[in-house]
C-alpha cells in the first residue's frame, strides 16, 4: 500500500483553499461528478496497483487530447472528444470511486511528470486542457459556483459597476461576437445581468487581453461569463506549474531516493510507457506460425510500416544489419508471427553473402535465438514500440530508428512516394514529421496506402502491420471500428510489382499457413 503521506512530502499546490470538487447540476455534459484544483491530497492509502492502474488511465485521457491537437482539430472539436476519453477511462462505479480515482491519477502522474523540464511542460499544457475542457462542460452556475468555491480571485460585478460600464461592455462584446443576438443573449441569460460578467486584474486573463477579446478598464478586465474558462484556468495553470518544481525538488532529494525499490521504478516509468495492445507474445495472440520465411518480400511490400520496410530492404541489399537494427527488425517480425525455425532461415537467407555457412552460426545464430528466449537469460524479448525506436538515434553505419525522425526532408520524401501513397499524404506526411509528429506522419502513409483513416493513430509497428492485414483482408473494411474512409484517398494504393524491398529470394523449405 501506499500512504499519501509521500504526496504531502512531495509537496501539494499552493492553491488557495478549497471546497471539495463541484458536483454537476442535472443537465451538465461533464463527464465526472467532480472538477477539482486539486488542492487536496487523496485521504487514504491505496494499492500500488491502483497506484499504477489510475495513473495509466489518466494518461490515456492526457495522451489522446495531445493526439487530437496534434491532429488539427479544433478546441470545439476536441471539447466532446475529450469528455469521451475522461468518461472512458477516468469514471469509476460510484461517484466517490471516480472522485478518487481523478485525484489519485492526478496525484501519480505529477510524480511522473515532475523530474524533467520537458515532462513538467508537456504536462502541465495537458492538465491545462483537460481542465479547460471539464470547466466549458460546466453549466453557467456550476461555473460560477466553481470560481466562487475554490476563492478564486474574481467577483461577479455589483449592480453598481455593471451600470457604469453598461454600454462599453455591450460594445465590446458585440465586437468580439459579431453578433447581436449573442451579445443580447449574454446580457439577458442571467438572471440578474451584472452577475453575467467578472471583474479581474487584467493580468490574470493573459490570453484574453492579447487577442482583444476583453474590455478593459482602470486595470481591471471584464470577463463574461462565456470567457470564464480563463479565469479559472490561469489560477490552475500557475499553482500546478509551482507544484510540479517543488514535487521535482522533494522527489530527487528524498522520496525517491527513499523508494528506490518500490514506487521509483513505476513512477519513473510512467512517462515511458507504451498504452497500445500487448504485442509482446504472438503465441498467446494465436499468430506464431502464421508467416513463414518465404512470406516476408510480399508482406514487407503489403503491410510494414517505413522503418521496418527500410531495415528489410538494407538488410537485403548489404546482406547485413547491426545489433540494434537486428533487434529491432528481428522482433517485429517474432511479432507479426515468424517462429523461431522460420527466423533462422531468413536471417541465415538473408546475411548468406556475407555470413555464410557456420559464420552465421557462430556469429548471428545465438542473436536470433535469444531474442525468442532460447539463450542466455531466456527472457521472451518484447517486440519495440514506436516511442523506442523514435527514441533510438542510429549511428554511422546503422539503419534502425524511424526514419520520419532520422531521414533528411528529401530522402523522406523520396522513401515515402516509393511506398505509392498519394501525393496528398506525400506532403501531409512529410509535414507531420518536420514538426516532429512522427507516429502521426506514419498514420497518414498508413491512410495512403490503405485508402481509410487510421483515427487510432500508430503507436506500434506491429499494430501498423496488424491493422494493415485486416484491411487488405477484408476482416476490417474501411470505416469498420477504428477506421473511417478518408476524404480524398478513394482505393488502396497496392505498390507495383517490383517494388518490393526484398525479391523473393528466400526459399523456406516448410511452409506455413498465410497471415489471414
Ligand atoms: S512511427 Fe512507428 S511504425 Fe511508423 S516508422 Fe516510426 S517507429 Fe515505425
Amino acid at each position: 500500500m501506499v500512504g499519501w503521506v509521500l504526496a504531502n512530502s512531495v509537496g501539494a499546490p499552493a492553491l488557495t483553499p478549497s471546497k471539495e470538487g463541484l458536483s454537476s447540476e442535472p443537465g451538465s455534459k461533464h463527464a465526472l461528478p467532480s472538477l477539482s484544483m486539486y488542492s487536496e491530497l487523496p485521504g487514504s492509502e491505496i494499492s500500488i496497483e491502483e497506484f499504477e492502474q489510475a495513473a495509466l488511465d489518466r494518461l490515456r485521457v492526457l495522451k489522446g487530447l495531445d493526439d487530437l491537437k496534434a491532429k488539427g482539430f479544433r478546441p470545439d472539436q476536441v471539447q466532446d472528444k475529450v469528455l469521451s476519453l475522461v468518461d472512458q477511462y477516468l469514471k469509476a462505479a460510484t461517484r466517490e470511486s471516480t472522485i478518487r480515482k481523478d485525484t489519485v491519477s492526478h496525484y501519480v502522474l505529477r510524480l511522473a511528470y515532475c523530474r524533467t523540464e520537458e515532462l513538467r511542460r508537456w504536462f502541465l499544457a495537458q492538465e491545462c486542457d483537460l481542465f479547460r475542457a471539464r470547466f466549458r462542460a460546466l453549466l453557467p452556475g456550476e461555473q460560477r459556483a466553481f470560481i466562487e468555491g475554490n476563492r478564486l480571485p474574481f467577483r461577479p460585478l455589483t449592480p453598481a459597476e455593471f451600470r457604469e460600464v453598461e454600454d462599453d461592455l455591450r460594445a465590446t462584446m458585440l465586437a468580439v461576437t459579431g453578433s447581436l443576438q449573442q451579445t443580447n443573449a449574454l446580457f439577458q441569460g442571467a438572471a440578474a445581468p451584472h452577475e453575467a460578467f467578472y471583474r479581474a486584474p487584467f493580468e490574470a486573463v493573459p490570453d484574453l487581453v492579447g487577442s482583444r477579446r476583453v474590455y478593459l478598464r482602470a486595470g481591471h478586465a471584464y470577463v463574461s461569463r462565456d470567457q470564464a474558462v480563463s479565469l479559472a484556468v490561469q489560477p490552475f495553470r500557475a499553482a500546478l506549474s509551482k507544484a510540479l518544481v517543488t514535487t521535482a525538488r522533494r522527489w530527487s532529494q528524498v522520496v525517491g531516493p527513499s523508494e528506490a525499490h518500490r514506487l521509483a521504478p513505476i513512477v519513473e516509468s510512467l512517462s515511458q510507457r507504451y498504452l497500445g495492445p500487448d504485442y509482446s507474445d504472438p503465441e498467446k495472440r494465436g499468430v506464431t506460425g502464421q508467416v513463414a520465411a518465404s512470406d516476408i518480400p510480399r508482406l514487407a511490400q503489403e503491410s510494414f510500416p517505413l522503418c521496418m520496410q527500410v531495415m528489410a530492404q538494407a538488410l537485403h541489399e548489404s546482406h547485413h544489419l547491426k545489433h540494434d537494427g537486428r533487434m529491432q527488425l528481428g522482433l517485429f517480425l517474432k511479432g507479426i508471427g515468424l517462429p523461431l525455425e522460420e527466423a533462422v532461415r531468413f536471417w541465415r537467407a538473408e546475411m548468406a553473402a556475407t555470413a555464410p555457412g557456420e559464420k552465421f552460426d557462430k556469429e548471428f545464430l545465438y542473436n536470433v535465438r535469444h531474442n525468442y528466449g532460447k539463450e542466455g537469460n531466456r527472457r521472451d524479448y518484447t517486440p519495440y514500440t514506436c516511442s523506442k525506436i523514435i527514441a533510438s538515434v542510429p549511428g554511422v553505419g546503422q539503419v534502425h530508428g524511424c526514419p520520419f525522425r532520422t531521414f533528411g526532408p528529401d530522402a523522406l520524401r523520396s522513401a515515402i512516394s516509393r511506398l505509392q501513397v498519394t501525393p496528398a499524404k506525400v506532403d501531409e506526411a512529410c509535414a507531420k514529421a518536420k514538426a516532429g509528429h512522427f507516429q502521426l506522419a506514419c498514420a497518414a502513409v498508413w491512410e495512403g496506402k490503405h485508402g481509410c483513416s487510421c483515427e487510432t493513430g500508430i503507436n506500434h509497428p506491429n499494430q501498423y502491420f496488424e491493422e494493415s492485414q485486416k484491411v487488405l483482408h477484408g476482416e476490417q473494411q474501411p470505416g469498420g471500428p477504428g477506421l473511417s474512409q478518408s476524404q480524398g484517398v478513394s482505393t488502396a494504393n497496392p505498390a507495383p510489382a517490383g517494388a518490393s524491398p526484398l525479391p523473393a529470394s528466400v526459399q523456406p523449405h516448410t511452409k506455413h499457413a498465410r497471415v489471414a
